[in-house]
């Protein structure tokens, strides 16, 4: 059984289906709402565990009733969550999800999210240690990243870093990670002024670009490829970029060809968007290998 660390937040997503988004100062009625456990870290942790990995989550909630209910999701999917911390006084990180015309917009607050910070993370330190890979996303401070990237160099664990949602981020620390998965929005700005077949060859098996419904481009030392995803219905795409990294983490952990990596992932993400919410979608090893012939 491979051992995933994820380091990241953990939210409630509160969302929100209506035929069209408001216009400023506008007031219009929506057709439905739910509450549903979120967060990149946690939608990650969660759709690795699914995957079979033994995953410790590094986290923090509040300590109002969304934590309880983020805990309680958790143990579901047999998350280890020695590492979750309550902050007093604190509110859980939450998101705020239109779903519209096909489309979803979000609004984040963080939360007790802010509150991972490298002091925190160093706590887990015996956990990174053991680990096969880790998996950092951005929705935690800046310098939790910085910290992270230096520690796996440090303890010499393969690091993947999903620079998800977009920021700028300092070129030291893509020289550190070991693997970087932006989306296209994250790459343009992560490379801004450069062309993204130059920046692919500068990072062969490093830089994975996911194109949504195309796939995934990557260089992998002698060409570039793209790895087309699979074909589906496609329901509700929240959480296709988490599963995608937390396959892709599983499939590294284990140590598969590079190619069947990025394939397993694309077939776990293929499959999370039939389904609605984050982690509402996200398979089973039985599921992925069932559609992988
Ligand atoms: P999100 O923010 O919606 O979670 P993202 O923008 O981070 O996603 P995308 O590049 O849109 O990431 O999607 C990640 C991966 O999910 C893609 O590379 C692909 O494998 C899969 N995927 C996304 N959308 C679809 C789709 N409509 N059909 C099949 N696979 C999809």
């Amino acid at each position: 059984m491979s051992n995933i660390v994820v380091i990241g937040s953990s939210s409630i997503d509160l969302v929100v289906s209506a035929k069209r988004r408001p216009n400023a100062g506008e007031t219009i009625i929506g057709e439905s709402f739910k509450t549903v456990p979120g967060g990149k870290g946690a939608n990650q942790a969660v759709a690795a565990s699914r995957l079979g990995a033994q995953v410790y989550m590094v986290g923090c909630v509040g300590d109002d009733n969304f934590g309880k209910v983020i805990l309680e999701n958790f143990k579901q999917n047999e998350v280890i969550i020695d590492y979750v911390e309550p902050v007093t006084g604190v509110e859980s990180g939450t998101a705020h999800i239109t779903l519209a015309e096909g489309d979803n917009s979000i609004v984040v607050v963080k939360g007790a999210n802010n509150y991972v910070s490298p002091e925190y993370v160093s706590k887990a330190k015996n956990v990174l240690e053991a680990a096969d890979i880790v998996l950092i996303q951005q929705e935690i401070p800046e310098e939790t990243v910085e910290f992270v990237a230096d520690i796996c160099k440090e303890l010499g664990v393969p690091l993947l870093l999903n620079p998800a949602p977009a920021r700028m981020i300092s070129h030291s620390i893509i020289e550190k990670v070991t693997y970087l998965t932006p989306n296209e929005h994250e790459a343009t700005i992560l490379f801004k002024d450069m062309e993204i077949e130059n920046v692919l060859k500068k990072f062969p098996n490093k830089l994975f670009i996911t194109e949504g419904v195309r796939g995934v481009r990557y260089h992998n030392g002698e060409k570039e490829m793209l790895i087309p995803t699979f074909k589906v219905e496609a329901v509700d795409t929240t959480g296709a970029g988490d599963t995608f990294n937390a396959a892709f983490a599983v499939a590294l952990a284990e140590g598969q060809s590079m190619e069947d990596c990025v394939r397993f992932a694309n077939r776990a993400a293929s499959l999370s968007v039939t389904k609605f919410g984050a982690q509402g979608g996200m398979p089973s090893r039985a599921e992925v290998e069932g559609g992988l012939k």
